[in-house]
C-alpha cells in the first residue's frame, strides 16, 4: 500500500517518539519563535506539500510530509499537546460513527 518510505527509513517511531525527538531537537527555537509564527511555519510547509503534489516527485512529496509532520509536533510542544493522545480517537474507529471503516454519510 505505502511503496517506498518504509522500504529506505529507520524502524517505525511511534508519534510521541516523533513529538519528544521534535522537543529534544527544537523546543528551545520553537517556544522562543512562538505559537504564532510556528503556525505560520506549519501552514508554509502545507503550502509546499501542496506543489510537491503538482509535481509528481515523489521523493519531494515524502520530504513534504515529512516536514509538515515535524512542523506539527513542533506546534503541539509550544502548545503543550500531546499529539498521541490527542489522535487516540483515531486509533480503532471512525470517532464519529465508531465504525471501521467509516461508515459516515459522504460529506
Ligand atoms: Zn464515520
Amino acid at each position: 500500500m505505502f511503496e517506498n518510505a518504509s522500504d529506505r527509513l529507520p524502524p517505525p517511531m511511534e508519534i510521541r517518539d516523533l513529538q519528544a525527538s521534535m522537543a529534544h531537537l527544537y523546543m528551545e527555537r520553537d517556544q522562543t519563535r512562538g505559537r504564532d509564527a510556528t503556525f505560520r511555519w506549519l501552514t508554509e510547509e502545507i503550502g509546499e506539500l501542496a506543489k510537491a503534489m503538482r509535481t509528481g516527485d515523489r521523493a519531494n512529496l515524502e520530504h513534504e510530509f515529512g516536514d509538515v509532520l515535524a512542523w506539527l509536533a513542533s506546534l503541539a510542544n509550544v502548545e503543550g499537546v500531546d499529539l498521541e493522545g490527542a489522535v487516540a480517537r483515531y486509533a480503532d474507529a471512525c470517532p464519529r460513527c465508531g465504525e471501521a471503516p467509516c461508515a459516515c454519510p459522504p460529506a
